[in-house]
């Protein structure tokens, strides 16, 4: 652990004799470089794929930059959300105040657009010069008539989970508010964004065995369904760092249970059906999703054993947004061969860390909230041959000469579901197996 700046020391473990419990969900260490994001680009990642919603950012135009170009979230219908909108604040606003340019915005882009409707995140200089967007937000709800929320996601609040909470305090506004019946077996998704379109395969799924999904927060989410998410009779929730603190606000205010899933691999796309058909107590369902199981597996055995014995015994450095991702990436690696030898995660907890170190073998490192000296040393150190991560590791991996894959928000391939372990273990293959690694190691 040579280097390692002294107060993040206990942030990071090695799993074996002597490990230790990893000390997380702190602020970051100033100096440290985190590979954390703002609480508005938390805030702007989950709320963002709401399609049928308008996003305006209240701040400077640098804000506004984390667009969709940057994260594929897809919808099957209106495409609202690929637009991105901001006041644009420039130093006179910053003097005189930003609000009337706010309201302006707020009025042409309604008016144009015709949403169903509106976030208005608020970005660090608004925190600073204190504008009123929560008054004009609910005097133009009353003037428009459709929901106006402020998102106060001023970025030195905290980090980008805090702005994750953020987000399901908005989306907390919308659930109740419109009362709509729901068949039976009726479910939410939480925490699944449809990157490359994973959702659609989920949706498949469980529309398979007979489960219907009645509201998706927030992948190719509708106002609407939100609105009318109480009425469903379970949560399931997929991106728990982001969605949890929504899921037990349904539980207090509607009563609605929820339960953690992953879709990411086989054990855990099988148990996340499995689960969901237990929770309703019925054979029918559990049968369906047997059967699903048991096709897709008959499926995809074969087609991964050639991966595997290509791969057999290289190693990969995992680090990620959320634990419970990363938990899935080591039993999905395993599957294809490869050991994980360093994993990290940017908000995980104690749980998830405690499970991390009964999952892995022996002198895996566990790093709580890295930065970019960490990794590079770390991946060097156990020899890894591949990094998975998002656009923030990528250039890490890079630098240092090391294969990478995209997990995170900009992938262009879906991972998610059985045929997504089958592109996973495909883009494992051709990362690691490039001819180009001998050119540059
Ligand atoms: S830290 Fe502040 S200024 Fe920077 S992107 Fe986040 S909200 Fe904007």
């Amino acid at each position: 652990m040579e280097g390692i700046l002294e107060g993040r020391k206990k942030q990071i473990s090695r799993v074996g004799q002597g490990a230790q419990e990893i000390d997380c969900g702190k602020v970051s260490l100033a100096g440290s470089v985190s590979q954390r994001a703002c609480v508005f680009c938390g805030s702007r990642v989950v709320l963002y794929p709401i399609v049928d919603a308008l996003h305006i950012i209240h701040g400077p135009i640098g804000c506004a930059a984390y667009t969709w170009d940057i994260r594929g979230s897809l919808s099957s219908g209106p495409e609202l959300h690929r637009l991105s909108f901001s006041t644009d604040l420039r130093e006179r606003d910053i003097v005189f105040g930003g609000i009337e340019k706010l309201r302006k915005a707020l009025d042409g882009l309604i008016e144009k657009h015709q949403p169903k409707a509106a976030f208005v995140y608020t970005t660090c200089i608004v925190g600073v010069i204190g504008d009123d967007v929560e008054s004009l937000c609910s005097q133009m709800e009353k003037e428009k008539g459709i929901p106006i929320i402020p998102v106060q996601a001023p970025g030195f609040q905290g980090s980008k989970k805090d702005g994750y909470k953020v987000a399901c305090e908005a989306l907390s506004k919308l659930v109740g508010t419109l009362d709509k019946p729901v068949p039976k077996y009726s479910i939410n998704i939480l925490g699944d964004f449809n990157l490359a379109g994973e959702l659609w395969i989920l949706l498949d799924y469980y529309r398979k065995m007979g489960v219907h999904v009645n509201a998706t927060i927030t992948g190719d989410g509708r106002v609407d369904d939100i609105r009318n998410a109480h009425n469903a009779e379970l949560n399931v929730v997929q991106c728990s760092g982001s969605m949890t603190h929504l899921a037990k606000d349904m539980k207090e205010k509607y009563g609605i249970p929820f339960m953690r899933v992953s879709y990411f691999g086989i054990e855990d796309m099988s148990d996340a059906l499995y689960d969901v058909a237990r929770f309703f107590k019925s054979d029918e369902l559990l049968e369906k999703a047997r059967i699903l199981v048991r096709d897709e597996l008959n499926r995809l055995i074969p087609a991964l054993a050639e991966y595997k014995e290509a791969l057999n015994g290289k190693r990969a450095a995992i680090y990620v947004g959320g634990a419970f991702k990363a938990i899935s990436l080591v039993k999905a690696l395993r599957l294809i061969g490869v050991k994980t030898v360093v994993i990290g995660s940017q908000t995980g907890d104690k749980d998830d860390y405690k499970l991390i170190q009964q999952l892995c073998d022996d002198d895996t490192i566990i790093v709580d909230d890295a930065n970019p000296v960490e990794l590079s040393t770390f991946v060097k150190e156990t020899k890894a041959d591949l990094f998975i991560g998002g656009v923030k590791e990528r250039p890490i991996a890079y630098k240092i000469g090391l294969g990478f894959c995209d997990h995170n928000h900009e992938r262009k391939e879906p991972l998610a579901g059985y045929d997504g372990m089958l592109n996973f273990a495909k883009e494992v293959y051709a990362t690691c197996m490039s001819p180009v690694w001998k050119f540059v190691r």
